[in-house]
């Protein structure tokens, strides 16, 4: 059995959760709260801009993990693929500004394509600005989506196929992220985040609503729902990865609330759930 969590050194939160929040806020927020972590999400860049964004960080003493997202590679014209990898490149140069030394890749999907095709093009994507990450000394990570986001969102749905992908891209530049919201249905978890091993890039949490009341915007606190928070953990754990554990939520309830509320109960679901 995995052990609880004794202490809030890796704890790290993602901007999204605490949407409201401008970027400034959020640091104060989590700052104050004594949360470590944060992972900032590209529109929370604005409306200083990444340079700007740089500033708050560097003074607030946290730790930013990573940024998100990078991805949405495939597109139905060659302009449009070129276009995505250009945002791509932009998106690695903004994690390099604000310090943040690891891109998350949401990988994206065409209705209209196979998943086949689209996964093709998202390899190819990758491939095409690994350099640019390289130079930039920014890592990628493929983050599997769960399947009810395969048709437009990503066609990556599984860590096997996240691992194959980067099996493919054999870089020490691209790795994987764990999402317990979007792979704890997987029976071959276990065995895949084994697998993965040391290319487990990061960890992210929170629960599954049963019923879930909005594909995308429902995600539950830790201990809400149905996932086995702590068992995933023990998996990457015996992998030895010992980096943050990143609290990412989508809720349109929680983010109609209040948002210092919202981290506190954060801190004590991590504690008792994680
Ligand atoms: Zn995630």
């Amino acid at each position: 059995m995995t052990a609880p969590l004794t202490d809030y050194s890796r704890l790290c939160i993602h901007t999204m959760t605490t949407k409201p929040w401008s970027l400034r806020e959020s640091v104060d927020g989590y700052t104050k709260a004594g949360v470590p972590g944060v992972t900032v999400w590209r529109q929370h860049l604005d409306p200083g801009g990444p340079a700007e964004a740089a500033k708050i960080l560097q003074g607030s003493g946290l730790r930013v993990v990573s940024l998100c997202r990078g991805g949405f590679f495939p597109a139905e014209t060659a302009t449009g693929r070129q276009a995505n990898i250009e945002d791509n490149m932009r998106a690695i140069d903004e994690a390099a500004m604000i310090g943040a030394p690891l891109v998350v890749l949401v990988c994206g999907a065409i209705p209209k394509f196979s998943l086949e095709e689209s996964r093709k093009q998202i390899t190819e994507g990758i491939a095409a600005v690994l350099p640019h990450a390289e130079a930039a000394g920014v890592r990628l990570a493929i983050e599997p989506l769960h399947p009810m986001y395969a048709d437009d969102r990503s066609a990556v749905n599984t860590l096997e196929q996240a691992n194959d992908m980067a099996a493919t891209l054999a870089s020490p530049w691209v790795g994987v992220t764990v999402d317990v919201y979007h792979l704890w249905w997987d029976p071959h978890l276990e065995r895949e985040i084994r697998r993965a091993g040391k290319n487990i890039f990061s960890f992210h949490v929170c629960d599954w609503r049963t019923p879930t009341r909005d594909l995308l915007n429902d995600r539950g606190l830790m201990g809400e729902g149905c996932i086995k928070i702590r068992q995933i953990r023990g998996w990457v754990e015996a992998t030895g990865y010992e980096g943050p554990i990143e609290v990412e939520i989508f809720s349109s309830e929680f983010w109609s609330g209040d948002q210092t509320e919202l981290v506190d109960r954060i801190k004590g679901a991590y504690l008792t759930h994680c």
